[in-house]
């Protein structure tokens, strides 16, 4: 076992990810060859804000069971919770659901609590039209928010401790001096270098830091014109989320259709589009293999890109670039 019990935090930026190293409730096999429930750390990309975004949008006791065995087993539960999970008969489903449920009635009306000022917050600093706050980017709303508000209220902002330090991430004594230099030269790389790590050691001081993430706009909050669900995007020119929404569409697929450009026909960069599109759908009908495997990549990929032009998500010379890029 590792000396540090808690949740270690790193922002990539340019993949917009955070990446997080978590104790959790896992399985081990003992002396008999048996499986048995032990805490075990994992490493693992997440979008940025999107613990936050579940404790807020979905079924709190849903969302709670992962919350007691995945970022909140070492840094939520008492010494006692912990031992009553890892003392479990691990083939016992329904005995661990009780006990997670025995936990959601303890810690609901906390998590109600901060749920609801999570979203006020939010709500105030992104969503609200007041004309006074206009030009305010969403953090400086939170300073108004702070001063005109009962903060005492608002238990969520006093989360705001955080140990950080520096660490050379991915171990690279195993690659050649010029693969080490080439890989730190890719700039959509980042994984190997220093990193600023936000040690972490109280579940409620994670969702205060995702929600300053979103705040700081690291990433968007935003509210799906379809739908009207939150969803987090790294594109502020996103309007529609990409939830299924009826027959198999996405929200942002009913949106797309919905947008009518007036001259299509005569637009260039849907032509491109469309000649591609020929192209490759005729070359994989004639010599299959590899080209099969392109066109169905192209289809998905291209009708996404489609989309984000006609949502007026990426620019024309964006989607131009990108086709050109595909045209092999
Ligand atoms: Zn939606």
């Amino acid at each position: 076992m590792e000396e540090n019990k808690g949740i270690e935090l790193y922002l990539n930026k340019t993949l917009h990810e955070e990446q997080i190293k978590f104790p959790m409730l896992d399985f081990e096999i003992n002396a008999d060859g048996d499986y048995q429930y032990a805490v075990k750390y994992y490493e693992q990309p997440n979008k940025i804000g999107i613990i936050l975004l579940d404790f807020i949008q979905n079924d709190l006791k849903d969302v709670s069971f992962s919350i007691f065995r995945f970022y909140g087993f070492n840094t939520l539960l008492t010494d006692n919770e912990r031992k009553e999970l890892l003392a479990l008969d691990s083939h016992d489903n329904k005995k661990l659901a009780n006990n997670l449920e025995k936990l959601y009635n303890k810690y609901k009306k906390d998590f109600e609590s901060y749920k609801r000022q999570i979203i006020d917050i939010l709500e105030y600093c992104i969503f609200n039209e007041d004309e006074n706050l206009k030009d305010l980017t969403p953090l400086q709303r939170l300073v108004v928010f702070c001063n005109s508000n009962d903060i005492e209220k608002y238990s969520i902002l006093k989360h705001n401790h955080f140990n950080k330090f520096l660490k050379l991430n991915k171990d690279m004594t195993k690659m050649s001096k010029k693969n080490i230099i080439n890989t730190l030269k890719d700039k959509e790389n980042n994984r190997y270098s220093f990193q600023e790590i936000y040690e972490i050691d109280n579940f409620y001081n994670l969702l205060f830091l995702e929600m300053y993430f979103i705040l700081k706009e690291d990433i968007y909050l935003k509210k799906c014109k379809n739908c009207g669900k939150y969803f987090l995007t790294s594109n502020s020119a996103v309007i529609y989320c990409d939830n299924i929404f009826e027959s198999n569409k996405t929200c942002r697929e009913i949106g797309a259709s919905k947008v009518f450009i007036k001259n299509l026909e005569t637009d260039d960069a849907y032509n491109l589009y469309r000649k591609v599109y020929k192209k490759k759908q005729a070359l994989a009908k004639s010599k299959g293999g590899s080209y099969e495997i392109k066109y169905n990549l192209f289809k998905n990929q291209g009708r996404d890109k489609k989309n984000a032009y006609k949502l007026k998500e990426i620019t024309k010379e964006e989607f131009i670039k990108w086709l050109n890029k595909h045209t092999n």
